[in-house]
């Protein structure tokens, strides 16, 4: 059966260096969002927990709930429908209509909009919406924001973060009039974390760094990460085939001599992306996958009885023009998941 392996030396030696940035495991909060960006949820909390992460990013209240043992604190990102509830909840509002739909006593991130105009509420509409919270009797535990720019070389980046901390002593004067608690501060990614040289927030949201990728412009000096995630699929038969004939869809591969070829069950029903004749993709023991990937398996010049599909990422995003988030969040979240030591 095709497999994920999690590498969890690599997953530790991934946190330390975000631990060198924000100094400490509290200021860690590792985004476990569309099923750990594919590695696995549950597999990555129990990881995280044992690394000694307190804090987990997710998408909805279902997966907060999975993960509910391993953390103490869980952001939840685009889920205002609550569904269940716990104390280590807290729902991040884009906006002044979401304010009104939650229950007394929820914990509310506002996310403010600091110039990406994608999400978060207007800075113009902070007011209103933190006077909301306290009519409502929510509790106002964090700000947010999140950067367009953080992984280009960009002047915007800069604006957005002087924005945001001009935003950060507004809201620090509205609570002081309201007689409420400060709420934390955040707005770092992976990219911006790393950007920022004394990180001086209440924590990070730290996703793709964790599992080992950084799509930072290569000018930033980006810390060495190391992947977590390898793929590997199963042999399912082997055959000789000679000079001249094809294999596959199209028969889109042609034999230059007489070889040695097997299928391993891996396919882009897999959410490994196909690949075809115009794509040469050599896996990491230099072996070729030939011709078009089928939905179910994909065939290689070899006869090993497991191979490793691919340990990095990076070469299949390049093929595929596309980023390494969105090569690993594709695998299918039923692969069986093993973590090596
Ligand atoms: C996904 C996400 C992150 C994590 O981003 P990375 O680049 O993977 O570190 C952080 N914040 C928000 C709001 C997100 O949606």
């Amino acid at each position: 059966m095709a497999k994920i392996l999690l590498n969890k030396k690599n997953l530790f030696h991934n946190l330390n260096l975000i631990l060198k940035q924000t100094k400490s495991k509290e200021k860690v909060a590792i985004v476990l969002k569309d099923n750990a960006y594919g590695h696995g949820l549950l597999e990555i909390a129990k990881l995280a927990k044992e690394f000694g992460i307190k804090k987990a990013v997710v998408r909805t209240c279902e997966e907060a709930r999975k993960i509910n043992n391993y953390f103490d604190y869980i952001l939840i990102l685009a889920d205002t429908n609550l569904s269940t509830y716990s104390h280590t909840f807290h729902i991040a509002v884009n906006s002044l209509e979401q304010i009104k739909q939650l229950p007394k006593n929820t914990q509310v991130h506002l996310k403010v909009d600091s110039g990406m105009h994608r999400n978060g509420i207007n800075k113009d509409k902070l007011k209103e919406a933190i006077h909301g919270l306290y009519k409502q009797n929510l509790k106002f535990t964090g700000l947010f924001t999140h950067y367009r720019c953080a992984d280009e070389l960009a002047t915007d980046f800069y604006w957005q973060r002087s924005n945001f901390r001009q935003i950060k002593e507004e809201v620090k004067n509205i609570c002081e009039q309201l007689s409420i608690p400060l709420p934390k501060f955040h707005s770092a990614n992976s990219s911006a974390l790393f950007r920022i040289n004394n990180f001086d927030e209440d924590f990070a949201r730290v996703g793709i760094a964790s599992y080992g990728y950084l799509e930072t412009d290569n000018i930033f000096n980006n810390p060495d990460l190391k992947p977590v995630m390898s793929l590997w699929g199963q042999k399912i038969a082997t055959r000789e085939i000679k000079k001249g004939q094809r294999v596959g869809y199209g028969g889109g591969y042609i034999a230059k001599k007489d070889m040695t070829i097997s299928t391993y069950d891996v396919g882009y029903g897999d959410g490994f992306f196909r690949l075809n004749e115009k794509h040469k993709y050599i896996t990491p023991k230099g072996y070729e996958i030939l011709g078009r990937v089928s939905m179910d398996n994909l065939s290689v010049n070899c006869n090993d009885e497991n191979i490793c599909i691919f340990n990095d990422a990076r070469q299949l995003a390049k093929i595929h023009d596309t980023i390494t988030y969105e090569i690993t969040t594709k695998l299918n979240p039923t692969i069986k998941k093993e973590i090596i030591q």
